[in-house]
């Protein structure tokens, strides 16, 4: 018997804990989702075990056939989906897309723009203890103070005191959309290359709910795990004059041997992505993000110092703020988890309390709206979580709720016998 229960027991009661885990939970971590079963069957597949080098019909192994129509259809795919004139499908994960678009794009040593990262920014994007951080000259622009958004008067400022040779549009944590116009227009003025990360927002820009960067950006990258709903990866659209310095960034520049089960994955979800069913649950995604701010701007939880930034959101996650609250953003991770919902403590623009603590909540509804949830679903988790940061929560009665709601839309049904 090969099954992995025969052969690593510890590592399958993992599995089992884990998927246990996922049924019973209201998964809310803005950049996590549930990937469909299709794509699970590609992951989980042969091609893991083979060699490919190099690019379709181009490869630096034999026995390529096979791989090299998944790739190709990966690449299609993603043009097609995002209106791209190239694709790169390689990228192990984000942050090797991001390596290779800074790669591609810039020279070492020299100057990028990007959003701080205490402000919502990415690590990839010029933290100082990443890549992009070590072998760039990272300058950064913030929100504004008082309305919490990109100004861009103020990225016009930087970008003229700084004059960046790549200019970076794109978060982990923010609750509005950007003006991938407005910042075309000042890479121009400076003389920068724009490079948009739209890891978070893929999703709905791909389900046409969102600007796209496409038409503005030089390079734009992405996860293909979150909003998307793909196998965990990266993706690279360029224009066609960057196709071959972003092909040849990726490989050799960053990576080896690419993964061909995820490729294959990243076809299917890419594929998945151009039908009706995921534009209706894109929709849902950002409602469902709207319902939960609306929620937590009530008269009871705004007593308690809760409050929501920029008022509201436009996209699939919304960043509470409890700098006026007792409660600080650990606690709340805590006394959610207890409940039974899953978030992340994320540190807010001008956060006063240290990084391990937090002033603020990421809260995201991608994961629940693929499980099913619409309107009055997230109603109710909206309550549950305002009621759960007020004071002294009743926890079992929160943690009941919760469970009602998880039995309702049951996931990955009869996956255990894997
Ligand atoms: N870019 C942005 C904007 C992200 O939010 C993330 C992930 O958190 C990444 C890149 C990195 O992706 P990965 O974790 O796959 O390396």
């Amino acid at each position: 018997n090969h099954a992995l229960s025969s052969v690593d027991p510890e590592i399958a009661e993992v599995l089992k804990n884990e998927l246990g885990r996922q049924r019973g939970t209201l998964e809310m971590i803005a950049s996590e989702n549930f990937v469909p079963r299709a794509v699970l069957q590609a992951q989980g597949s042969v091609l893991t075990n083979k060699y490919a080098e190099g690019y379709p019909g181009k490869r630096y192994y034999g026995g390529c056939e096979f791989v090299d129509v998944a790739e190709n259809l990966a690449r299609d795919r993603a043009k097609a989906l995002f209106g791209a004139e190239h694709a790169n499908v390689q990228p192990h994960a984000g942050a090797q897309a991001n390596a290779a678009a800074l790669m591609a794009l810039a020279t070492v040593g020299d100057t990028i723009l990007g959003m701080e990262l205490s402000h919502g920014g990415h690590l990839t994007h010029g933290m100082k203890l990443n890549f992009s951080g070590k072998n760039y000259q990272a300058t950064a622009y913030g929100v504004d103070p008082t309305t919490y958004l990109v100004d861009m008067d103020v990225v016009r400022e930087k970008a003229l005191e700084h004059r960046p040779t790549v200019l970076i549009a794109g978060w982990s944590a923010y609750p509005r959309q950007l003006d991938f116009a407005a910042f075309r227009a000042i890479a121009d003025e400076v003389g920068a290359k724009l490079w948009v990360d739209m890891a978070h927002f893929a999703g709905l820009v791909a389900a046409g709910l969102h600007p796209s960067p496409v038409p503005y950006a030089d390079v734009v990258t992405s996860t293909v795990h979150k909003t998307l709903a793909g196998p965990r990866s990266g993706v690279i659209l360029s224009k066609a004059e960057w196709a071959k310095k972003v092909d040849s960034a990726v490989f050799p520049g960053q990576q080896g041997g690419p993964l061909m089960h995820v490729i294959a994955a990243k076809a299917t979800a890419f594929k998945l992505a151009g039908e009706p069913e995921f534009v209706d649950r894109q929709q849902r995604t950002i409602s469902g993000a709207k319902i939960v701010a609306e929620r937590l701007m009530g008269a009871d939880t705004v007593a308690e110092g809760i409050s929501v930034l920029t008022g509201g959101t436009d996209v699939h996650l919304v960043l509470v703020d409890l700098r006026n609250a007792k409660i600080d953003g650990k606690q709340a991770e805590d006394i959610l988890h207890e409940v039974g919902i899953t978030v992340n403590r994320n540190a807010i623009p001008f956060d006063p309390r240290p990084p391990m603590v937090t002033s603020g909540l990421r809260i995201g509804t991608p994961a629940l709206a693929t499980r099913g949830f619409g309107d009055e679903e997230f109603t109710e988790v909206a309550d549950i979580i305002a009621n759960a940061l007020k004071p002294a929560p009743d926890v079992a009665a929160l943690r009941a709720r919760v469970l009602k709601l998880t039995d309702g839309y049951p996931l990955y049904d009869g996956l255990e016998g894997w």
